[in-house]
């Protein structure tokens, strides 16, 4: 037998190796494997097994043994990273590195295992009891034994704290086998802190019925799709609708994965599943430890837990009998992993589910344009949820256009219009709360010298203006490279001492409020303030707790949190993310504002949102009207008229590197060798620089294939990536389905 290996170098090659006939009935694809390689001995996995090889049987090495220190990697999820490294343009092992945590895959973290004792025969032990009663010398014995009888199974330490222990005379009996060991691997139990009380299955609204009746055909693969796209509004329950599919799923003795954006798997979120589920549920979060990572791999790989919820990455949790998968808030552009292999774990998601028999829930308000043509096609099955639960009323959501408004007073900061101060200033009357939103941090965008001209860019990258200045931490940071400077104090050109700011950020949105709503308490929110998710429970557990009253911040704010008392939101600048480059700016933007007007009058009050704005757009009227319809209909047409997807597939391919003509020299000659599949479906964009056209030093280029009919090309573009070399310094990076165009 041959298997094929592939080691843990980046080379994407599988590796024949000869099979010792000892390792043939153990072996299996997904094991974890050393092999001879070279002069050294590496690990690897087992990909698939063979009868024969291409290679010379004679040249061939064999397996040195399997990797006891590592697991297995289930079969089903090696062909769904086969597929990850095929379809991304990926390495095999990138794709197979994807699949388990580091901490399982290093072998760095070992299972810890504790010793169990128990008498092994009753009738053996009864007898020996019997017989020896009348022996002094046996007396201990006798008492040991009596106790582990009495107590059951446990450590030996249990048994120690008893009056009357001997460790002798229990070692002797262990000897003699009438008490038996067996190693049990034990798991830190790591608890949500809090104690979570359990609930019980809502009674279902008539809207949730009809998503519920459809998922129960599609678990019994009654449908012609295994997929449903789960459309409903914030607040129509469809957080619900996940937990009582989940406990179907259960009761048929399956597993479910239930995957959301990192940023909204908060306390509130796990609490809701482990008040129905407890101890079945296994919470993946980006702050687990090595050894928590560890544990939770193994409670899931062993069938200690059914449930496993969790970012991106708990996609691949490694259950062999799995029945759902859920991945809530389904357009949220947090699930494309921006790093190789590029993958986004909607559409992964829809492929685990089909090559294991599984369901998919995609749930959205605001479902992706993809999606909503995949439900349209067919190719996924509609559901929609239009009341919400509680029959509130949607909030009032007004525009205001800020080329309206009188000019303002010089010094005086224009940020917020009157109509958004008056409404503020009721809100600070009736003691509500309001939230401001503006989706840029810092305090300006950039600074520069009225007298020389000068503008402040970071050196290392590119476009303008994208310094970020913090007046609280005095520097200029740039949003690109990370890279940070001390913010100057007079022109570092020419040495004026009246140097300007452009722009505005959080930052000085905060300011400007506390200037203008004096006495208001007022919080801030975002990612320069919140360095851990500590800080941000804690902004957030004093504005939930009334303690503030109004809240500033950027998008980190928009999603799914429920506060009662906010009856006003104010987008600053709705219109910001429009002028973006990229043709999914329309729909981010849509998605952004209705997320935000979701925050308002989530308690007892009729919430009011207000949109300022400097220009005219469907996108911000479309969401005035919280009509998604509508939207999806203007954008699909534009989409649709410029070949974009959901129309086409597209397939970004990056160069980069620090000489600009060797970048510009090799992504030309890569395009020139794509030329040779191009076919009347397919638009090929040449090279060119990308919109962000430098970063970190590094000149980027790109270029854009889209269109239908992909496959041949993408595996032409997979093969130039991965197989042939560029010229030293220049890199080459393949993003199939790109979500980012810059
Ligand atoms: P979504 O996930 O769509 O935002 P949720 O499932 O979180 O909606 O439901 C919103 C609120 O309504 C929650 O507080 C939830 O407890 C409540 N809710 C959901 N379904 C029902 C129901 N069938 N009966 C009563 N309350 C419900
Ligand atoms: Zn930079």
């Amino acid at each position: 037998m041959i298997a094929k290996v592939i080691t843990d170098i980046s080379l994407d090659r599988e590796f024949d190796y000869l099979v010792p006939p000892e390792l043939e009935p153990i072996l299996r694809i997904g094991s974890a494997v050393t092999v001879p390689f070279g002069r050294t001995t590496r690990t690897g996995y087992v990909l698939s097994l063979a009868e024969t090889s291409s290679y010379d049987p004679g040249k061939l090495r064999g397996l040195s043994g399997i990797a006891n220190d590592r697991p297995a990697i289930p079969e089903n999820l090696i062909k769904l990273g086969k597929w990850i490294a095929e379809y991304y343009c990926a390495t095999q092992e990138h794709a197979i590195r994807t699949l388990l945590p580091a901490a399982v895959r290093s072998g760095r973290v070992r299972e810890k295992k504790c010793r169990l004792y128990s008498v092994s025969d009753l009738a053996a032990a009864e007898k020996y009891m019997i017989e020896h009663a009348r022996e002094t010398r046996l007396a201990k014995r006798i008492a040991v034994l009596q106790m582990v009888i009495r107590k059951g199974e446990g450590p030996k330490a249990e048994f120690a704290t008893e009056s009357g222990f001997s460790a002798s005379a229990f070692d002797a009996l262990c000897k003699e086998g009438l008490i038996s060991m067996r190693e049990e691997a034990v798991s830190d139990d790591f608890d949500d802190a809090v104690e979570t009380l359990p609930d019980s299955p809502l009674t279902p609204s008539a809207d949730q019925r009809k998503a519920l009746d459809q998922i129960s055909e599609m678990l019994a693969s009654r449908t012609p799709s295994h997929v449903q796209l789960l459309f409903g509004t914030t607040n129509s329950g469809k957080t619900e609708v996940y937990l009582q599919a989940i406990s179907k799923v259960l009761e048929m003795g399956k597993s479910a994965i239930v995957l959301v954006p990192e940023i909204s798997l908060t306390p509130q979120t796990v609490r809701r599943f482990r008040a129905r589920f407890g101890k079945r549920l296994s919470v993946l979060h980006s702050r687990l430890s090595d050894r928590e990572r560890f544990d939770e791999w193994n409670k899931i790989n062993s069938g200690k837990v059914q449930i496993a919820i969790g970012a991106r990455s708990a996609l691949f949790a490694p259950f062999d009998n799995l029945g759902l998968i859920v991945v809530d808030e389904e357009h949220d552009s947090s699930y494309k992993q921006s790093e190789s292999p590029r993958y986004h774990a909607r559409d992964v998601a829809v492929v685990r589910g089909k090559l294991e028999n599984a369901c998919v829930i995609l749930g959205s308000a605001t479902p992706a344009a993809e999606s909503l043509y995949n439900a349209q096609q067919g190719k996924f099955m509609l559901c929609r949820m239009a009341a919400q639960v509680d029959n509130k009323p949607a909030p009032v959501i007004r525009i205001v256009d800020r080329r309206l408004d009188p000019a303002p007073e010089p010094g005086v900061s224009n940020l917020l219009s009157p109509i958004l101060i008056h409404a503020v200033e009721e809100r600070l009357e009736r003691g509500e709360q309001a939230i401001l939103f503006l989706n840029r941090r810092g305090y300006a965008r950039t600074l520069c010298c009225p007298q020389c001209g000068y503008e402040a860019r970071c050196p290392e990258c590119s476009i303008n203006y994208n310094y970020t200045y913090s007046r609280s931490r005095e520097v200029l940071s740039c949003h690109l490279c990370g890279g940070v400077v001390p913010a100057p104090q007079v022109c570092p050109e020419c040495g004026w001492h009246e140097i300007h700011y452009f722009g505005s950020g959080t930052e000085k949105l905060e300011s400007c409020a506390r200037a203008v709503f004096s006495g208001a308490r007022i919080g801030r929110m975002d990612s320069d303030l919140m360095r851990s998710a500590d800080d941000y429970e804690v902004v957030l557990d004093k504005f939930r707790r009334g303690r503030l009253d109004i809240l500033v911040g950027t998008q980190m704010i928009a999603k799914g949190l429920h506060f009662p008392g906010v009856t006003l939101v104010g987008v600053v600048n709705a219109d910001l993310g429009l002028s973006m480059p990229d043709f999914r700016a329309q729909e981010r933007t849509f998605q952004m504002l209705t997320q935000v007007a979701g925050r308002a009058g989530r308690g007892e009050r009729r919430g009011e949102v207000i949109f300022q704005t400097t220009r005219d757009s469907d996108v911000l009227r479309f969401a005035a009207n919280l009509d998604f319809e509508g939207f999806s209909k203007f954008d699909l047409e534009f989409r649709e008229l410029l070949n974009y997807p959901p129309f086409t597939r597209l397939i970004a391919i990056f160069f980069k590197g620090e000489k600009e003509a060797d970048v510009a020299e090799y992504a030309a000659y890569f395009a020139g060798k794509l030329a040779a599949y191009q076919h009347d479906k397919l638009r090929i964009t040449p090279p060119a620089p990308a919109p962000v056209e430098k970063i970190r030093n590094q000149f980027r280029y790109m270029m854009v294939v889209r269109g239908t009919g992909l496959k041949t090309i993408r595996e032409a573009i997979r093969v130039l990536a991965l197989h042939h070399t560029p010229p030293a310094g220049v890199t080459v990076a393949v993003d199939v389905d790109a979500q980012h165009l810059m």
